[in-house]
């Protein structure tokens, strides 16, 4: 068998497998989810996917170490041109991008799933809260947070709590329901970047760019769905994005020459 076809065999067992575990941990986590749907200790779910997260990790490396320890000589060995053997490992190191952008979407699809079905829970027990003077029923609207309702008959104030259940949708969430609305823009952005970081540095302006507007583009996206849970990020979302970017400005994009040459031009916010 020749080294190309052994490789393509190896990429395909790779892919095949990494399909199978996040199958299988998606499957489980639903039957889980399904049994604390109504409340009770979601913990173990957490820690069943971080052993998942360590496998699928430990598959993609697998890909390019395997590549340098052995897929390498061979091609290079069976004498194919070098345009051929980059062609090759751009083929792996494809596979690995997609590969990881699968495992990093999948927890976020799980935490937003329980949340929904918390949130069904929630909705279906709120009950109106009773005003703490005259006992007037209060018909308050449920929220994620606590807040002070005034009695429509005496003008007390009566401070509303959100359930426990409550309080679990917005901890498990917010991140998760955000992030999982956002999977193209994200895609987008880890494109952007992995497409400036093909280059050779120093990167171009114009991979830079791009990169900066993804990012753009994706925070816009994740705060106006996060804010449901946050509202206070909604006051002022271009603010919210200026202070997010505001560390890839200075600890990345400063030390780029090119941006630096082109006398540091940011996307108005
Ligand atoms: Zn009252």
């Amino acid at each position: 068998m020749s080294a190309l076809v052994r490789w393509e065999g190896f990429l395909a067992q790779i892919e095949d497998r990494h399909k199978t575990v996040r199958a299988e941990a998606e499957g489980s986590a639903r039957a889980f989810i399904a049994s604390v749907a109504a409340g009770g200790d979601y913990l173990p779910l957490s820690h069943q996917l971080m052993a998942v997260n360590n496998r699928l990790q430990e598959l993609e490396t697998k890909i390019i170490d395997t590549w340098h320890e052995k897929v390498d000589d061979a091609i290079t060995g069976e004498g194919h041109s070098t345009a051929e053997r980059d062609r090759q490992y751009a083929k792996g190191e494809a596979l690995k991008h997609a590969l990881d952008d699968a495992r990093e979407e999948l927890e976020p699809r799980i935490f937003a799933e329980l949340a929904r079905q918390r949130w069904t829970h929630a909705q279906a027990q709120h009950q109106g809260a009773v005003c703490t003077q005259c006992r007037a029923q209060l018909a308050t609207p449920i929220a994620f947070r606590a807040y002070e309702m005034p009695c429509p008959s005496c003008g007390q104030r009566t401070l509303v709590e959100p359930s426990e259940l409550l309080r679990s949708v917005a901890a498990v969430g917010t991140h998760a329901v955000a992030q999982e609305a956002t999977n193209a823009e994200w895609r987008a952005m880890r494109g952007a970047e992995r497409a400036m970081r093909a280059y050779r540095p120093p990167y171009p302006i114009e991979s830079i760019k791009a990169y900066e507007r993804a990012q753009i583009t994706y925070w816009f996206k994740y705060l106006s769905v996060r804010s449901q849970f946050e509202p206070e990020l909604a006051r002022d979302p271009a603010m919210e994005v200026r202070s997010r970017m505001e560390q890839w400005y200075t600890m990345f994009a400063e030390h780029e020459q090119s941006w630096v040459a082109a006398g540091r031009p940011r996307e108005r916010i």
